[in-house]
């Protein structure tokens, strides 16, 4: 059993991740979500575009703890007893199913290879269900220009900079039986966030060429839509030294919009280089992608939530 956390590994640790293990079924849902088909453009004549989520959808995508959020440095909350999240695994390579839901590249994991814990403001085990990635719009007949192929597509926004994607690893609560259950509880999801900032090829990637390389390796093969391939993902490109988050409760960023979500989003960005970013350029969509908006929602208001840091910022 490795942890991100050397300091804490620990037979108990081990054993207690087998058990919820076996108590966790198999659940393949999109983001915690029935609905099969959004759109992401903000047309508010289209009945299935963000702005009437609220109608078409759910009404939770109207509520007041609705996500993504700009987070404003200089109104941060510190706290400095929120500690770093803890991931639990076996092997630092997990196996998977990577696919093309319509909507994004999805990596399903396999039941019991990945879990964390000492999560803030949410105590026991998390199991994790998947990753996912959000991004920009796509530039067609750009191809002379290939810096500026996807535009910028965060959803979460840092002082109004938009990243150039964003990346979710979501982890449901171990009480529940699976995503499907947990969306329908207050404490049921936590979403580990990392924005992913895009850069030139040949520059220092650190333990992130992983993430590079799994893009550039896999995305090709999942070109067309509910494609899908059985893979591999290194969790080392997820260590964050120093461990520096944002945190805040939210919702899903899709219908049903759920307002289930402990968001902790990394204040290191990911690195991925040029060439392994564009290669989501290939990937086929059904309507669902937005050729201007691609897969990012639009800005929630905070109405009084609070943003929690664990750091202090410098302005
Ligand atoms: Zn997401």
């Amino acid at each position: 059993m490795n942890t991100f956390n050397p300091s804490a590994n620990s037979v108990l640790l081990c054993a207690v991740f087998v058990v919820l293990v076996k108590l966790s079924a198999c659940h393949t849902v999109y983001e915690f979500s029935d609905v099969k088909h959004f759109h992401y453009d903000r047309d508010v004549r289209d009945p299935l575009g963000v702005f009437n989520w609220p109608l078409t959808f759910s009404r939770n995508c109207n509520g007041r703890s609705q996500s993504p959020v700009n987070i404003e440095t200089r109104r941060l909350s510190f706290d400095k007893r929120a500690s770093c999240p803890r991931m639990m695994y076996n092997i630092s390579v997990v196996q998977g199913t990577l696919l093309n839901n319509g909507h994004s590249a999805e990596f399903r994991f396999n039941p019991g290879n990945l879990a964390a814990t000492n999560l803030p403001h949410r105590p026991g085990f998390y199991i994790a269900h998947d990753l996912h990635v959000h991004y920009g719009g796509l530039f067609e007949n750009s191809f002379l220009d290939i810096e500026n192929q996807i535009s910028p597509g965060s959803e979460h926004t840092v002082n109004g900079r938009r990243y150039d994607g964003e990346l979710h690893v979501v982890f449901y609560n171990s009480r529940y039986r699976g995503v499907d259950e947990a969306k329908h509880h207050a404490d049921g999801i936590v979403v580990l966030a990392y924005f992913i900032h895009k850069q030139s090829d040949g520059v220092a990637f650190g333990n992130t060429m992983q993430f590079s390389n799994f893009f550039e390796y896999n995305i090709p093969q999942i070109v067309n839509i509910n494609s899908s391939i059985i893979t591999a993902l290194n969790l080392d490109m997820f260590r964050r030294q120093p461990c520096e988050f944002y945190t805040y409760i939210g919702s899903t960023t899709t219908p049903e919009c759920n307002e289930v979500v402990r968001w902790v989003i990394f204040r290191e960005p990911l690195l991925v280089s040029q060439t392994a970013w564009s290669v989501l350029q290939l990937m086929e969509f059904n309507g669902d992608f937005d050729i201007r908006y691609g897969n990012f929602r639009n800005l929630q208001p905070l109405n009084g939530r609070v943003v929690e840091s664990n750091f202090v910022p410098n302005f």
